[in-house]
């Protein structure tokens, strides 16, 4: 599942390609077709991530409104200039952005004058129009977001260290930390030297501190990147002289998916687990229990 640092790349670069454009929404695998018809001829105004969540807050239209979407899982979002291309596979949500009109919606211009963008939405957990007030109510369920500016982390971190769960879902429940996903949680613990399994109320308020400053930092470098990079410049490949890490999950990282393999910085065997139903990866002994 991608993590927040995808949805917030993918806010800003659907605001960079789509915004202030009028759109005509289509939903060609016809599950969102009555959501698409009252998009069709709104502008979009912004688009704003929060956690995993992205929102388009749409302006005019026959009902404008804001577009909320998850990826979960198996969500994919494509989008490209011009002519889009025919219609393949199970298109939830086809939106082709282009100059705003009067009325009547974009038009298809000649060859190179096409000013038409188009991004195409597969396999979402969600995708459904949301009132202001919906917007709120998903916005109040949320926890903190490292990389918005209004993330509230002493709520958060209050709500962590009172706490007997361990701090491995702790860090993946969107209800308190929203955005971090299972490379960030596992990673940020490994870095603060603290075991995935350790209570969160073991945690002093100190040590959360630092968590959180670190989640902020590292998921900015992921927003820059559009990847997951957690090791420290000491441990980069070229500095250990050990070969980059090969991993359909991309990044360079201390112990995620990379159970039986020796710590980077001390040598011992990363071991995996499984907590809350997900599998976990820690070192024995820079991450004592
Ligand atoms: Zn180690």
């Amino acid at each position: 599942m991608p993590e927040g640092h995808t949805i917030h790349r993918l806010a800003a670069h659907h605001h960079a390609v789509l915004g202030g454009a009028q759109v005509v929404a289509t939903s060609p695998q016809g599950r969102f077709t009555a959501g698409a018809a009252r998009l069709t001829g709104a502008t979009l105004a912004a688009t704003e991530a929060y956690g995993k969540h992205l929102l388009h807050h749409y302006r005019g239209g026959p009902a404008g409104g804001i577009l909320h979407v998850h990826l979960g899982l198996y969500g994919t979002v494509a989008d490209g200039p011009g002519q889009p291309p025919a219609p393949v596979g199970q298109i939830r949500l086809r939106l082709v952005g282009g100059p705003a009109v009067a009325a009547g919606g974009p038009t298809a211009t000649a060859g190179a004058t096409d000013r038409r963008h188009w991004l195409d939405l597969r396999g979402p957990a969600a995708c459904e129009l949301l009132t202001e007030a919906e917007a709120d109510a998903l916005r109040d369920r949320l926890g903190a977001d490292p990389l918005r500016d209004d993330a509230d982390p002493d709520t958060a971190g209050g709500r962590i260290r009172r706490s007997a769960r361990p701090l491995g879902a702790l860090l993946l429940d969107q209800t308190i930390v929203a955005g971090v996903g299972l490379v960030y949680a596992t990673e940020v613990l490994f870095r603060a030297g603290i075991a995935p399994t350790t209570p969160g109320r073991r945690l002093t308020a100190d040590q959360w501190q630092r968590i959180w400053a670190d989640l902020v930092t590292l998921m900015r470098i992921g927003v820059r990147r559009g990847r997951i990079d957690t090791v420290r410049d000491e441990h980069l490949p070229e500095a250990m002289g050990r070969a980059p890490r090969n991993d359909r999950h991309g990044g360079e990282v201390y112990v995620y998916r990379r159970a039986g393999q020796p710590c980077l910085c001390c040598g011992a065997t990363v071991a995996a687990g499984a907590l809350a139903a997900r599998n976990t990866y820690w070192c024995p002994t820079c991450q004592p229990g």
